[in-house]
């Protein structure tokens, strides 16, 4: 206890420290003329500096964080393993083995979290039938459990974001429903920082809404995930971003690095066009001309989304490293925010900085000397519940925030400014919007400007020919929204009162 205490106080600086930080950003830039050579130097979140010019801050979210608790997170992942496989073919009515226990022990665990809610959490079981597929002998029984945390601004409330983990496990073979398969790492880690989660943030509001969710069926081909995503997608769910947490266990790679500090954020580049009927899972011939004559392969939602997590984290939580990984997943790896892009929705995944394959998907045994299998020995818990702190810093940021802008349009015309115009947002308590931009080959987000309560502003000297622009939206306590990347517009021809665009 005495050492979790002096933790505590380290932390607790840490987070004033991160209160400073984040009050760079209320003030406005000097206009950079595009010859400026400090324009590429300075970060928006310039570190250390300007302590008078401070914002309030979201004060809720230093609180969230201190309370994501390590020892909950391991009693949540001994329990799991305690019921010897959760295989997705294994029990469904056994108490005590097989996934039909860890389903029931679950939905329990998060029905005591919605006790604390005064009435604003309530939780689902969302059972359906999944017919035979390729691990799949026979159709069976699935069963998401689902928390669904209401938001309290009228304006916001129908906006979800979603954070998940699979409560599934297997050992060597997906369809071995009978070996015992701990699934320590992958993934009783995720699913124990998702239930940690719903448990500390049950308690707090936030104006959109927040579904924690643990979801079967992954290692079976992402199909709790997939039928969750189908039914929001079939009743126009508005989920403006989705988190998974999958093998964030383990702090010691299979290549023996030891990294406590880092966990690894994967965003696709080029979305899925869902614009195009006939190509549900591709790109139109007209959106790819498009990015292909603008550029913007690098400024999807999802990597906008791990943007955001960085920024937001860094300041929250700032012992952790979050590490933006430019593609959607592992090489030959997928996961369940793959059901959730395929539909058009923003999503990203959470993974441990090393893993080790002697412990994934292993039957567990000795071979050689070598321990297999994935066992809670493995897992490093202070570093689960540091990802969890990173997941909920970010998720009560983002359900904190308005919305993103929508419609953000360059209006179409050659000029060395750049006009941009979005839709205004409709939360009452929107302060404003800020444009960011950066060098057209910066990773993030490097500088912003406040411009007020508008709907359309220009940045002078400075052409969208040069830099990448988005637009965030504000609100009065200082909670930002992710950023919007202008819509693509197709390349114009004809004879208008304007200049043609070739050659
Ligand atoms: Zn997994």
């Amino acid at each position: 206890m005495a050492s979790f205490g002096s933790r505590s106080i380290v932390l607790v600086v840490l987070l004033f420290m991160g209160c400073v930080t984040i009050s760079a950003l209320a003030q406005p830039q000097t206009n950079p003329s595009p010859q400026n050579k400090s324009l590429q130097a300075k970060p928006i979140w310039s570190p250390r500096k300007k302590p008078a010019q401070r914002l309030r801050g979201n004060t809720d979210i230093p609180k969230i964080v201190s309370e994501i608790s390590a020892k909950n997170i391991e009693a949540t992942i001994r329990k799991l393993v305690s019921f010897g496989t959760r295989n997705t073919l294994s029990e469904q009515n056994d108490p005590n083995r097989g996934i039909g226990a860890a389903r029931d022990w679950l939905y329990a665990e998060f029905q005591k979290a919605a006790a604390q809610s005064g009435g604003r959490m309530t939780v689902e079981k969302q059972t359906f039938e999944q017919a035979k597929a390729a691990r799949m002998p026979q159709p069976t029984m699935l069963t998401n459990i689902v928390a669904t945390l209401k938001g309290t601004q009228p304006e916001s409330t129908n906006r979800v974001y979603v954070v998940s983990g699979h409560y599934d496990s297997m050992c060597s073979s997906p369809i071995d429903a009978k070996c015992d398969a701990p699934g320590a790492n992958d993934d009783a880690s995720g699913t124990a920082a998702v239930l940690e989660m719903a448990r500390v943030m049950a308690k707090y509001k936030f104006d959109a809404t927040i579904i924690f969710m643990a979801v079967p069926g992954e290692e079976q081909g992402l199909l709790g995930a997939t039928y969750f995503a189908e039914q929001a997608k079939n009743n126009n769910m508005d989920i403006e971003a989705m988190f998974t947490n999958d093998i964030i266990g383990s702090s010691l790679g299979g290549n023996g690095v030891r990294d406590a500090k880092t966990v690894r954020v994967f965003s696709e580049g080029v979305p899925n066009d869902t614009t195009n009927a006939t190509t549900p899972r591709g790109i139109s011939a007209a959106v790819l001309t498009t990015l292909r004559t603008n550029g913007g392969e690098n400024d999807s939602p999802s990597r906008q989304l791990a943007r955001f997590i960085k920024e937001i984290s860094e300041h929250y939580v700032p012992w952790m490293k979050v590490w933006m990984i430019y593609r959607r997943d592992r090489y030959g790896r997928g996961g369940d925010h793959e059901p959730f892009l395929e539909r058009g929705y923003a999503a990203v995944r959470f993974t441990e900085p090393n893993e080790n394959y002697q412990h994934q998907h292993q039957n567990v045994r000795i071979e050689n000397g070598i321990q297999y299998g994935d066992l809670p020995q493995f897992d490093d818990f202070n570093y689960i519940a540091n990802v969890a702190r990173v997941n909920a810093a970010s998720l009560a940021a983002l359900a904190s925030a308005p919305a993103r802008p929508k419609n953000v349009t360059f209006p179409t015309g050659l000029s060395n400014d750049t006009p941009i115009k979005w839709d205004a947002n409709k939360e009452s308590d929107i302060a404003g919007y800020e444009i960011v931009w950066r060098d057209t080959t910066e990773a993030t987000w490097t500088h912003s400007r406040a411009v007020g309560n508008v709907d359309t502003y220009t940045m002078k000297g400075m052409s969208k020919d040069n830099y990448f622009f988005a637009v965030r939206a504000v609100d009065k306590e200082g909670n930002r929204s992710p950023v919007s990347y202008p819509k693509a517009q197709p390349r114009r021809t004809g004879t208008g009162a304007n200049p043609p665009t070739s050659p």
